[in-house]
């Protein structure tokens, strides 16, 4: 379809597709149902709003989209290529939303942006029969899982439209899906036979890197010191840690300025606008800041804190490095953050929900913790495999971390597992098994007759925290395993069983314990 280049030139200025527009674009446009996971900048919104003007049917595109603060930016600049666009939101007024419902009544829109509360009231049902719709985009539709960051119980009922517009094909896009969240969104938006494509998440420029948390605001200011000219985003895990990070920095002379939910609007705008402009050069933000935020040229992303879950992560760092010049992603881990997550993820009610968060937080710690080339384990995360060898572009692979002969102490640790399991009625966590190890005398141990295995107290070389490092590279490695739940128990796996009896050396990484975790306690 040669007139579609015509249109993307024409109308939008660009001389060629982006990898994989062009295919989603013939797939919607032969009525299939798409599915398309693109990374962010990837030009998702070009897959709905190129067929919306060359539709020989000339019928209204809907898109859904929770981002109400980025419907207006994306119809102005519909309208200012001459597409007749439209949004229908909260922000405007009662006679501005009926002016705009009439011009919708009368066929005078290719395209209408809308929030999905919106779209759900009961008249809309009506509106939307009667407005000859052939096709409804549903952006972010991520919103749709509650395995996803960003759920949105409002996206749930969007599959009602699938009986109001039983011949009305969907378009699902979304730049953050793992299997389980794809498998989500197909089937609460009821998507049939869907043509699906998927682009690679690999972002080469961007460096991935961790450091133990030691120290964080000197850490901070040293990284700061080390590129005077380069913009980036501090990722706090409270607004008060925003602020702070945010007063440290300008006390010392660089220009940061704070952003999160809690600030008033005009200070957040303030301080937002400042930052594209390239007036603040540093924001210290909650994970608030960014959703649609578009600045080319951020050179660099610190997460202060540990994020909830690698999604969140790939897409705050994802906002580094748009332009496709280098960015750098660090990531400030201490043992003792997870363990502060741990105890939040404990007081949440749901049960569903604190079982979703523990294993993304399990996942999150591994990405952290790993000796393993990080970008391919960002990339496993999205079901995408990254074979090269050695990424050149993660702490890992530019410098392999140390190892260590840990034969003994795997031993050690698999054994007291292996010993502790047998002396129990009930499987044990690894912080018993920990507090067998360095002989800790405890009602449970006495009151199970843990002092009596032979491998009570055979591990007091290690301190609890760096018992706790061996026990989480063990679960990596494969040879434990650990239950889901609110007590999870562990137990060897197969591969633990023939380790321990073969005796097989075994090596492991050095962990990145720093003082200040080790002082922090459960
Ligand atoms: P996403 O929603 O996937 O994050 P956007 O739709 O906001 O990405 O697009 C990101 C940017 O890329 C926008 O400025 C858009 O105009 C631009 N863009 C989209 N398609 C193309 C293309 N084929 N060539 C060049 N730029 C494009
Ligand atoms: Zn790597």
């Amino acid at each position: 379809m040669p007139e579609l280049l015509d249109t993307l030139r024409t109308t939008f200025g660009y001389d060629h597709f982006r990898p994989l527009q062009r295919e989603i674009i013939e797939a919607h446009l032969a009525s299939r149902d798409v599915f398309a996971l693109l990374p962010t900048g990837g030009g998702k919104s070009m897959c709905f709003q190129l067929p919306a003007l060359v539709r020989a049917d000339r019928g209204l595109t809907v898109v859904v989209s929770p981002l109400i603060a980025l419907m207006k930016d994306q119809v102005d600049q519909l309208q200012a290529a001459g597409v007749a666009a439209t949004y229908l939101n909260s922000s405007l007024s009662s006679a501005e939303a009926r002016s705009r419902m009439a011009g919708l009544h009368r066929g005078e829109f290719r395209l209408l942006y809308v929030a999905p509360e919106r779209l759900m009231l009961d008249n809309w049902q009506q509106n939307l029969t009667g407005w000859n719709v052939a096709a409804i985009a549903i952006d972010e539709a991520h919103c749709v899982s509650e395995w996803g960051h960003d759920f949105r119980p409002e996206y749930r009922q969007l599959s009602e439209l699938r009986d109001i517009l039983p011949e009305v094909p969907f378009m699902a896009l979304t730049a953050t899906a793992t299997e389980r969240v794809r498998e989500d969104i197909v089937s609460h938006l009821q998507l049939k036979e869907p043509a699906v494509f998927v682009a690679s998440f690999n972002r080469p420029n961007l460096t991935y890197k961790v450091l133990p948390k030691n120290g964080p605001a000197r850490q901070i200011m040293d990284f700061v010191k080390s590129r005077p000219d380069d913009s980036g985003i501090v990722y706090c895990a409270s607004r008060a840690a925003a602020e702070r990070c945010a007063e440290a920095l300008a006390a010392r002379g660089f220009a940061a300025k704070p952003y999160h939910a809690g600030l008033p609007a005009h200070e957040r705008a303030e301080n937002q606008e400042a930052f594209l402009r390239d007036d603040v050069r540093i924001i210290c933000a909650t994970i608030a800041f960014g959703m649609g935020i578009n600045k080319p040229n951020v050179r660099w992303v610190i997460h202060y804190d540990l994020p909830k879950n690698i999604e969140g992560y790939y897409q705050e760092t994802g906002r580094a490095g748009r332009d496709g010049l280098p960015g750098d992603c660090l990531l400030l881990f201490s043992a003792g953050d997870a363990a502060k997550q741990t105890h939040f993820i404990d007081e949440i009610t749901d049960e569903h929900e604190r079982s979703v968060a523990r294993s993304q937080l399990r996942q999150i710690m591994h990405y952290a913790e790993s000796a393993g080339c990080r970008r391919s384990e960002l990339l496993g995360y999205f079901g995408e495999s990254f074979t090269i060898d050695g990424c050149s572009g993660c702490d890992n692979c530019l410098e392999p971390r140390e190892t260590y002969d840990g034969t003994i102490v795997a031993q050690k640790f698999l054994s007291c597992v292996y010993r502790v399991r047998r002396a129990s009625q009930f499987g044990c966590g690894a912080n018993h098994v920990i507090e067998v190890l360095t002989g800790a005398d405890t009602d449970k141990i006495r009151r199970w007759g843990h002092d009596r295995v032979t491998t009570y107290g055979i591990g007091t070389e290690l301190s609890r925290p760096q018992w706790a490092a061996v026990f989480r590279e063990l679960l990596r490695l494969g040879f434990l395993m650990q239950t889901e739940g609110q007590y999870p128990t562990v137990e060897l796996t197969q591969e633990g069983v023939d380790i321990l009896r073969a005796r097989t050396p075994i090596t492991l990484t050095k962990p990145m314990i720093t003082p200040k975790a080790a002082r922090v306690r459960r």
